[in-house]
């Protein structure tokens, strides 16, 4: 039996309050909303973070079993740690393996945790750190070779390095192209700019709604690809957020004080520390890892943390398992909204207000996200849209994990372990 393809865009910290509050701007999505169903409230995981959050989607499954827990490593002497950015760190199956073991083909654009992966047509997101510095976007070692490189003749004159909004334009041209002349069977695709501005001018800046137009235009335009390539009669569309953003003003500094307790080395006049910690604190920005290395007293440390202001709650190693964040870690800790954690140490306080003019350097942001999924007003969102979809329903209340599940379903495919998320049956037309 002929499937169905599929089509995935992730707008990166779409949340719903974007499609329930600022309909009027997206009048594309407001269409597929009418057209389709609309997955209101999609609660997302510990923590709610990109790249384990893209991870969670494909997979179905928590950052506990899929093991992208964070978007960076724990490399204490970086001030820009490496990312998850290749495949091999993902230790659950994505669903991009199993539509080409079926003999599908697929193409990903900037699809976070694909590099050196067996995709198609792949333009792997791999950058040198969140800044969005003006330097080389991708490897050519981690995408696909040819493809990259013809894509970027195309196109490379769309973008300024990998700034926006001129990236994204640059990923929508090279996606249309693909739906054109490839029509993979599945395609995923990942627009930041939206949260680039969140996170450089808060949550509901003028910035970040211009953004959203933006992505706006550019979903229109990838339908539209699937028009003249004649597919689009057999073409499914996800269009999805994989997490919202809260503003923050203040930063937490626990590596600062776990340095006061002895716990860790800072590197002389440097914001890093040296390798020889027992205790560091690995930031997720609204929550922060915190690991312990040989003979430590929790107790002490869990007390230290407590006596932090802006922090709103510890979970222990066993609660993070059930969260499904990461089983190594020995505290799990949430800011309260308004403040995020760094990794810093030699600042001048372990709490210290952002000063706006750092806004747009490293780790200095007015909005972050990261936080535990269960925050209020939190969460993220789905329009599902297509030949095998429900139209003009709503359903309610989703997790993120369910969404993988969903778009397997849409492929007649089946992932080959049991996932954590389920199919979403309100999606689904039959
Ligand atoms: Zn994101």
């Amino acid at each position: 039996m002929k499937r169905n393809k599929l089509v995935v865009i992730s707008l990166d910290s779409m949340g719903f309050r974007d499609l329930n509050e600022l309909r009027d701007l997206v009048p594309n999505l407001a269409q597929l909303i009418e057209k389709g169903t609309w997955v209101k409230k999609v609660q997302g995981i510990f923590p709610t973070l990109t790249y384990p959050s893209h991870t969670s989607i494909i997979t179905g499954q928590y950052p506990a079993v899929h093991g992208v827990v964070n978007n960076t490593k724990l490399q204490p002497r970086r001030l820009s740690p490496d990312w998850y950015w290749y495949r091999k760190d993902v230790k659950a199956t994505p669903l991009y393996d199993v539509a080409r073991e079926a003999g599908m083909t697929t193409a990903a654009f900037l699809w976070p945790v694909t590099a050196g992966s067996k995709i198609d047509y792949n333009l792997a997101e791999i950058f040198p750190n969140r800044i969005w510095t003006n330097q080389v976007m991708v490897s050519l070692k981690a995408s696909s070779p040819w493809f990259l490189m013809q894509m970027n003749h195309r196109y490379g004159k769309l973008r300024h390095g990998i700034k926006q909004p001129w990236l994204d334009d640059f990923i929508t041209a090279c996606a249309v192209d693909t739906l054109k002349n490839k029509q993979p069977d599945l395609t995923l695709i990942h627009l930041v700019d939206m949260d680039s501005m969140r996170h450089r001018y808060g949550v509901r800046s003028d910035e970040a709604k211009a953004a959203l137009q933006r992505l706006d235009g550019r979903v229109a335009r990838l339908i539209r690809a699937t028009k003249d390539a004649g597919t689009y009669d057999q073409t499914n569309f996800v269009i999805l957020g994989d997490h919202y953003q809260i503003n923050v003003d203040k930063m937490i500094h626990l590596n600062q004080l776990f340095a006061k307790q002895g716990w860790l080395t800072p590197v002389d006049g440097k914001t890093t520390y040296k390798g020889n910690w027992r205790v560091t604190a690995k930031t997720c920005d609204g929550e922060t890892y915190v690991y312990t290395r040989g003979n430590v007293d929790l107790g002490k440390v869990k007390q230290v943390i407590a006596g932090v202001e802006g922090v709103e709650h510890i979970y222990d190693g066993a609660e993070a398992v059930k969260l499904g964040a990461d089983p190594k870690c020995a505290f799990l800790v949430e800011a309260k909204p308004g403040y995020y954690f760094t990794d810093e140490v030699n600042r001048p306080a372990v709490v210290e207000k952002v000063d706006p003019a750092s806004l747009g350097t490293h780790d200095r942001y007015h909005g972050v996200h990261g936080y535990g999924p269960n925050q209020p007003n939190y969460f993220t969102t789905a329009i599902f849209a297509g030949p095998d979809v429900r139209e003009g329903a709503t359903v309610e209340g989703v997790h993120l994990v369910d969404e993988g599940p969903t778009f397997a379903a849409l492929l007649g495919l089946k992932y080959p372990a049991p996932t954590a998320g389920q199919p979403i049956r309100g999606v689904l037309k039959k």
